[in-house]
């Protein structure tokens, strides 16, 4: 059977994007039987993402909690001025509240 370009929707950004006769056979040769279900930006968008949160989970930051003192690592970058605290010391301090200081 001969395969033709097809215009899907994309279901991210409603955006019409082709999937191509060349895309269709690549799909069929790896036995994927659905669709493409977004466009190839969001498709891009959302590996990115999904890198993103995983490979920059090795990218930790030493820092020094400013509750007990001990040195640990946080995923972000700290800000300056900004008490940052250990795993343990935020949690409790979520807990009694005192985070929410934070917003007045
Ligand atoms: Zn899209
Ligand atoms: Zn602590």
């Amino acid at each position: 059977m001969a395969l033709e370009d097809k215009t899907l929707t994309c279901r991210e950004c409603g955006q019409e994007f082709i999937f191509t006769a060349g895309e269709q056979e690549f799909y069929l040769s790896r036995g994927l039987q659905n669709e493409p279900k977004r466009c190839p930006e969001c498709r891009a968008a959302r590996r990115r993402e999904r890198w993103g949160s995983y490979g920059d989970s090795r990218r930790v930051y030493s820092v020094v909690c400013a509750a007990c003192g001990v040195e640990t690592t946080v995923p972000f970058e700290p800000t300056e001025g900004r008490p940052v605290y250990c795993k343990e010391c935020y949690a409790k301090m979520k807990e009694s509240g005192e985070l929410d200081l934070d917003k007045s």
